[in-house]
C-alpha cells in the first residue's frame, strides 16, 4: 500500500521522537511491501521563527492533502511571549480545526513491565488499567467565544461553553464504536447537575446508547470520575467526555499509567485520515539531549496504522515490539528504575524497530 504521511516535527524534543517513529515505520513498509512517503512540513515555534505564523498556509494545506499526519510536539519557552492567535498550541488548534478531526482517542494502558512507575499504590495498579479516553476535540469551552472586556470598573473575562446536538451525537457513536472492539462499556461524563452543556450531553448520549443494546452506558459526574481514576481505574473501558473534562482526565489518566512518554494519541474525524502525536508536549528540559521516551510517538504511529490505514498486523508487530523491549528490560530515563538498563531515545528507536 502507498501512503503519504505528513511529518510535524515540531519543537523540543519533536525532532528527536519523530526520527524514532519514522525508523519504526520505514522498518515496517519494508517487512511488509508497503510505501510510505513523508511529507515534511513546519509548525509551531519553528515555523514562528521561519514565517511568523506557527500555521503557515502551504503547511496546512498539507495537512489536508495527505493520508494522516504524525505529530512530534510543539512550543516552548522561547515562543511564551507571542500573540495569543500566532502562538505554537494554535497550530494544532488550526490544523484540528480544518481536518473536521473531533474525536481525540487517548489509550491509557499500564504496561505491566512498567508497574512501580505507576503513582497509584500496588493494589490498586494490580488490577490493571486498559481504558481509552475518547474526548470531543473541536467544540466546548476552547472553540467557544472568548473575550475579555471592562465590566462595573473591573475585568471580566468570557469563555464561552457551547454544545450542539450533532457534535455530541458524533463523537458518542465514536465511543460506542471504540467500546465495541474493546470491553463493551461506556463512562459518559459530564456536569450535568450544573452545566446545560452537559444536560443536553447526556441526553443526546442516551439517545445514541439506544442504537448500541450491546454497549453498556452510564454517566458520571466530572468531578467523581477525577477520583474514581485514582481509587479505582480498572473499572473503566471507554469514557466519552466533552473538550474541556477530556484534556484534563486523559493526562489523569495517562499518568496513572505510568510515564506521559508512553502515551499515544489519535485525532479523528469523519474519514479515514486522522492526527498522530504522543500526548506529552516538547519537554524543552530534556530537549537535544537524546534522553526523551519516543515510545508515545511509536505507539502513535501504530495507532495510524490501525486506525487509518487499516493495518491492523503491522499496528500489533509495533506494539508487540514495543512490549518486547520492555521485556528485555529497557528504559528511557522517565521509566528507569533500579535493575533496568537505561538507555537514550535513538537507541530505544533502534531497539523496537530491531524487533520488528
Ligand atoms: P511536557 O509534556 O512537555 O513535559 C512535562 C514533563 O514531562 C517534563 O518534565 C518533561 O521532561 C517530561 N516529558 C514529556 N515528554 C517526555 C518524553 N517523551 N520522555 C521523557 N520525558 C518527557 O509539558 P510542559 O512542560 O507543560 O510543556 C512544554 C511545552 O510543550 C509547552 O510549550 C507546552 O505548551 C507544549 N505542549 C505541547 C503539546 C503538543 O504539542 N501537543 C502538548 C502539551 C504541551
Amino acid at each position: 500500500m502507498n501512503k503519504t504521511i505528513t511529518v510535524i516535527r515540531g519543537d523540543g524534543i519533536g525532532p528527536e521522537i519523530v526520527a524514532e517513529a519514522l525508523k519504526v515505520l520505514d522498518k515496517i513498509a519494508g517487512k511488509y511491501g508497503h510505501s510510505f512517503t513523508y511529507q515534511e512540513i513546519l509548525a509551531g515555534g519553528c515555523a514562528i521563527d521561519a514565517f511568523g505564523k506557527s500555521l503557515p498556509e502551504e503547511s496546512l494545506q498539507k495537512c489536508l492533502d495527505c493520508d494522516s499526519v504524525l505529530l512530534g510536539a510543539v512550543g516552548g519557552p522561547k515562543w511564551d511571549g507571542v500573540a495569543k492567535e500566532i502562538r505554537p498550541e494554535a497550530a494544532l488548534l488550526g490544523i484540528r480545526s480544518a481536518m473536521g478531526l473531533y474525536a481525540n482517542l487517548r489509550p491509557a494502558r499500564l504496561f505491566p513491565q512498567l508497574a512501580e512507575a505507576s503513582p497509584l499504590k500496588p493494589e490498586i495498579v494490580s488490577k490493571g488499567i486498559d481504558l481509552m479516553m475518547v474526548r470531543e476535540l473541536i467544540g466546548g469551552a476552547y472553540f467557544g467565544e472568548h473575550k475579555t472586556a471592562e465590566e462595573n470598573g473591573e475585568l471580566r473575562a468570557h469563555d464561552d461553553m457551547t454544545y450542539g446536538e450533532h457534535e455530541i451525537r458524533r463523537i458518542a457513536h465514536t465511543a460506542f464504536q471504540t467500546a465495541r472492539k474493546r470491553g463493551s462499556r461506556v463512562v459518559s461524563v459530564d456536569k450535568a447537575n450544573v452545566l446545560d452543556s452537559s444536560r443536553l450531553w447526556r441526553k443526546v448520549v442516551h439517545q445514541v446508547a439506544e442504537e448500541y443494546p450491546d454497549v453498556a452506558c452510564s454517566d458520571m459526574l466530572v468531578d467523581n470520575t477525577a477520583m474514581q481514576l485514582v481509587k479505582n481505574p480498572a473499572q473503566f473501558d471507554v469514557i466519552v467526555t466533552e473538550n474541556l473534562f477530556g484534556d484534563i482526565l486523559s493526562d489523569e489518566a495517562s499518568m496513572v499509567t505510568g510515564s506521559i512518554g508512553m502515551m499515544a494519541s489519535a485525532s479523528l474525524g469523519e474519514g479515514s485520515r486522522g492526527m498522530y502525536e504522543p500526548i506529552h508536549g516538547s519537554a524543552p528540559d530534556i530537549a537535544g539531549q537524546n534522553l526523551a521516551n519516543p515510545i508515545g510517538t511509536i505507539l502513535s504511529a501504530a495507532m495510524m496504522l490501525r486506525y487509518s490505514f487499516d493495518m491492523a498486523a503491522e499496528a500489533d508487530d509495533i506494539e508487540q515490539a514495543v512490549n518486547a523491549v520492555l521485556d528485555e528490560g529497557y528504559r528511557t530515563g522517565d521509566i528507569f528504575s533500579e535493575g533496568t538498563k537505561k538507555v537514550g531515545c535513538s537507541e530505544m528507536g533502534d531497539l523496537v524497530a530491531a524487533h520488528i
